[in-house]
C-alpha cells in the first residue's frame, strides 16, 4: 500500500482562515450526515503546485443539496440549487463555494452532452479531463487533509505531465484538445507523449462539438493570462485551423496580444479584444464562417464584423490630409473594441494616429448647443435643425469654434446666409 500524504499542513498555509474553518465544519456536518466530503479538481492541483486558487469544488458522496442546506443555516449564507445534478452554490460575506454530488458520466456519442447519474467519488473522478485534475482530498473528521491520488497525478505534477485518462478521452469529449492546450501553457506542462499523439489522432473530433461549447472553451484561453502560448500552440499543432483554416496563431498575434494587455494597464484586456485581434486577418467571409461556427453573441458578431470593416477602409484613414472631421465621419457609429483592435493591428503610421485621435479626442467632442437651443435661435423644427447640429459638431471637431459663443456666431452666420 503506498503511503498516505496528509495535506492539512498545505491547506492551513495556502488558503484563508475563512475557508480553512468552513471546510472543517463542512467535514464534520458530512460526516453527522452519514456522508463522505471531497475537496476536488483544480484547487488540490494549485495547492500542490502552490498556486492560488480559492474555488472550492466539493463533492460529496450522497446528496449536495442536503449538505448545503445545512451548511447555509450554520453560515447564514445564501444557497442555489440545481436538483437535476443534485448541486448546491453556496454564497456567504464575500465566498462562494461549489457542492456537487459524486456522479458517473457515459457518453452516447462523441462530442454530445454526457449522460450524469449519481455515483461514488471513483466515478466522479474517472469522468476527468487530465490525471493533474483527478486529485481530492478528504474532509470528514477522521481522514481529515488525507490526500486521494488514484492516477498517478502526483507524479505527473512532479514531471510537469498533462495526460488523459484513457485512450477514448478526446473522442469522448474533444474540448479536453482546447483544455489540454491551456494547462500545457498556463502550467508550462508538456502533453505526456501518448497523450500528444491521441490528440493530434483526434483533432478531427472537433467537428463534433457544438459551437457554444467551443466558444466557452476558447473564452477560457482568453482570459488566461497569456492567452497567445496557447493559440500559438493550437497553430502548431493544427488545431487552430480546425477552428478556421485562415485563423493564425504566429508571432505577429503575440506581439498584438503584448500590446493590448499594455493598454489595458492592469486589467485584462476584455474577451472581445483578443478576439477581434486573432480574428483580425480573416476576410469578411471567413469572418462570418467563424461567427456561424462559434455562435457568437450579437454583440461580439458586430465587434468582428465592425473589425475586419474599419480594416477594409484603412487606406482612406491612411491619408495624412484628413480633417479631424473626415476621421471622424470614417469611424464614428462603430464599436470602440474594434476600433481599438485596428488602431493595434494596423500596419499605416498615419491611419494608427488618426484612429487614436478618434479614440482619445474626437469620439468624445460634442457642441455646445442643442435642438432646444437652436429652436430658440429662431431655426424652425425639422431637416434643418439636423444639418445645423451636423455643421456646428463639424466645426468643433475641425477646431473652427471652440466655445458656446462661436457656435452661436457660426448659426447667426448661417442663418444670414440662408435666409
Ligand atoms: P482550472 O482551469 O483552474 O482547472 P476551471 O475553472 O477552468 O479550473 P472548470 O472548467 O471549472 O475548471 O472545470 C473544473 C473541473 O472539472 C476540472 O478540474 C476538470 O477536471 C473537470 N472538467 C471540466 N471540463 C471537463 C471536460 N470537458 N472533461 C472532463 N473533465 C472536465
Amino acid at each position: 500500500m503506498s503511503e498516505i500524504i496528509n495535506l492539512s499542513n498545505k491547506i492551513e498555509k495556502q488558503l484563508p482562515t475563512e475557508l480553512v474553518s468552513f471546510m472543517q465544519v463542512a467535514g464534520e456536518v458530512a460526516a453527522s450526515q452519514g456522508q463522505n466530503l471531497y475537496l476536488v479538481g483544480g484547487v488540490v492541483r494549485d495547492l500542490l503546485l502552490g498556486q492560488t486558487n480559492l474555488d472550492l469544488d466539493l463533492v460529496v458522496e450522497g446528496s449536495a443539496i442536503n449538505l448545503a442546506q445545512q451548511l447555509a443555516q450554520i453560515k447564514l449564507g445564501k444557497i442555489t440549487t440545481h436538483p437535476r445534478f443534485n448541486t448546491a452554490k453556496l454564497q456567504w460575506d464575500k465566498w462562494s463555494i461549489d457542492l456537487a454530488t459524486a456522479r458517473s458520466e457515459t457518453y452516447a456519442k462523441p462530442g454530445a452532452l454526457p449522460i450524469v447519474k449519481p455515483g461514488s467519488l471513483s466515478n466522479d473522478l474517472s469522468r476527468r479531463d487530465f490525471t493533474i485534475n483527478t486529485m481530492a482530498i478528504e474532509l470528514i473528521p477522521s481522514r481529515y487533509g488525507e490526500l486521494i491520488d488514484r492516477y498517478g497525478s502526483i507524479d505527473d505534477l512532479k514531471q510537469g505531465l498533462i495526460r488523459v485518462l484513457h485512450e477514448k478521452s478526446f473522442i469522448d469529449d474533444a474540448t479536453r484538445i482546447w483544455r489540454g492546450l491551456r494547462y500545457e501553457q498556463r502550467l508550462y506542462f508538456q502533453l505526456e507523449p501518448n497523450t500528444l499523439q491521441l490528440l493530434i489522432r483526434d483533432i478531427p473530433m472537433l467537428d463534433t462539438i457544438s459551437g457554444d461549447r467551443i466558444r466557452h472553451e476558447l473564452e477560457l484561453i482568453l482570459k488566461e493570462k497569456y492567452p497567445e502560448n496557447v493559440l500559438y500552440r493550437a497553430e502548431e499543432l493544427s488545431v487552430l485551423h480546425r477552428l478556421h483554416p485562415a485563423l493564425k496563431g504566429n508571432g505577429w498575434l503575440s506581439n498584438k496580444f503584448k500590446q493590448a494587455r499594455q493598454l489595458s494597464h492592469s486589467n485584462l484586456p476584455p474577451v472581445a479584444l483578443y478576439l477581434a485581434l486573432l480574428a483580425y486577418p480573416l476576410t469578411n467571409e471567413d469572418s462570418e464562417q467563424l461567427i456561424s461556427r462559434l455562435r457568437l453573441s450579437k454583440s461580439l458578431a458586430q465587434t468582428l464584423r465592425n473589425t475586419i470593416s474599419i480594416k477594409t477602409n484603412l487606406k482612406s484613414l491612411a491619408n495624412p490630409e484628413l480633417t479631424p472631421s473626415s476621421v471622424h465621419y470614417l469611424l464614428h457609429g462603430y464599436s470602440p473594441t474594434a476600433i481599438t483592435a485596428n488602431s493595434l493591428a494596423c500596419d499605416f503610421p498615419v491611419a494608427r494616429q488618426n484612429i487614436n485621435l478618434f479614440l482619445n479626442r474626437l469620439r468624445y467632442v460634442k457642441p455646445a448647443l442643442n435642438g432646444d437651443d437652436l429652436k430658440r435661435m429662431g431655426i424652425s423644427p425639422g431637416p434643418q435643425i439636423k444639418e445645423i447640429l451636423k455643421l456646428l459638431h463639424e466645426a468643433r471637431l475641425d477646431g473652427k469654434v471652440t466655445s458656446k459663443q462661436g457656435e452661436e456666431d457660426l448659426i447667426k452666420g448661417w442663418l444670414a446666409r440662408n435666409r
